[in-house]
């Protein structure tokens, strides 16, 4: 399968799982437009490496997912989006009667309302192309609940009831819009938590990974970025295109118990 020709759009993707996705999708031969908030040396080296690696063309476009007017001049300066990937997304964790407001202002504009202006700045010309995919990565947790973790919950089961809907609109216009739902993922800001985790449990890594960690992932195995951007890469080739308005869940069996 080949992506030659089109371009792909991948928020908050300087680091983790945005970063695999942009990875594999230049791997299947997409010209890729890499974001954040930031605009580092380094975010703009990522993109320049990722296009020798692959010989695709790669750009670091800076925007902040938080503010709407910079989620639509994400998608103007692109100057065309064929694959659009929603991924940006922050957590915080307190109880909903401590959570602080600007935090739940904060994870619902950037893990939910940020999808609803790229989309509604990308579909157009997706539309007109007759060809586009939207996938927004939302989490185990747009599927089912955990405590402490209000906003991020709201938000990712925003997130897929944002995903049928723009599925619907587009239906039947060559334009497919699926969410992606990870459990756990390795990715460095997961691995960062080990050490800490073996400390206060007193558990060597694979103990503490397994018994405390991944206690809800059936398989007691992290997702990897390459399984989430190897399914984003699925859900553009033309196998998926009857695959729209759904989820598809990489998370180990949790949302199976
Ligand atoms: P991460 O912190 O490595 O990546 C988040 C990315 O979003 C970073 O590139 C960051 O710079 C960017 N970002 C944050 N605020 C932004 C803003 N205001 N504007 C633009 N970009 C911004 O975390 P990750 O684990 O790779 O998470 C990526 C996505 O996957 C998130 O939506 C997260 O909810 C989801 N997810 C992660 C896991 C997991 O276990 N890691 C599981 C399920 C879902």
């Amino acid at each position: 399968m080949t992506l030659a020709g089109r371009t792909a759009i991948v928020t908050g993707s300087n680091s983790g799982i945005g970063l695999g996705v942009a990875e594999a999708l230049a791997a299947a031969g997409a010209d890729i437009v890499l974001n954040s908030f930031t605009d580092r040396d380094e975010d703009h080296a990522l993109a320049e490496a990722l296009g020798k690696r692959h010989k695709v063309r790669a750009r670091y476009i800076k925007a902040d997912m938080s503010r709407g007017e910079e989620c639509r001049a994400l998608i103007a300066a692109a100057g065309g989006c064929d694959i659009l990937v929603n991924n940006a997304g922050i957590q915080h964790v307190a109880p909903v009667e401590e959570f602080p407001v600007e935090k739940w202002d904060q994870i619902l504009a950037i893990n939910l309302t940020s999808a609803f202006h790229t989309s509604a700045a990308a579909l157009p010309g997706m539309r007109a192309k007759g060809w586009g995919r939207i996938v927004n990565i939302a989490s185990a947790h747009g599927l089912t609940a955990s405590p402490y973790k209000s906003a991020y919950i709201a938000a990712k089961h925003g997130v897929v009831g944002l995903t049928k809907t723009v599925a619907l609109e587009a239906a039947g216009q060559g334009v497919t819009c699926n969410a992606i739902c990870p459990g756990y993922v390795l990715t460095p800001l997961v691995e960062a938590q080990i050490p800490d985790q073996m400390k206060a449990h007193k558990m060597d890594r694979e103990t503490v990974i397994r018994e405390v960690m991944l206690l809800r992932q059936p398989s007691r195995q992290f997702a990897t970025v390459e399984q989430i951007g190897g399914t984003v890469v699925y859900l553009c080739s033309a196998a998926a295109d009857q695959v729209t308005g759904t989820t598809i869940s990489v998370d180990g069996g949790w949302t199976a118990l």
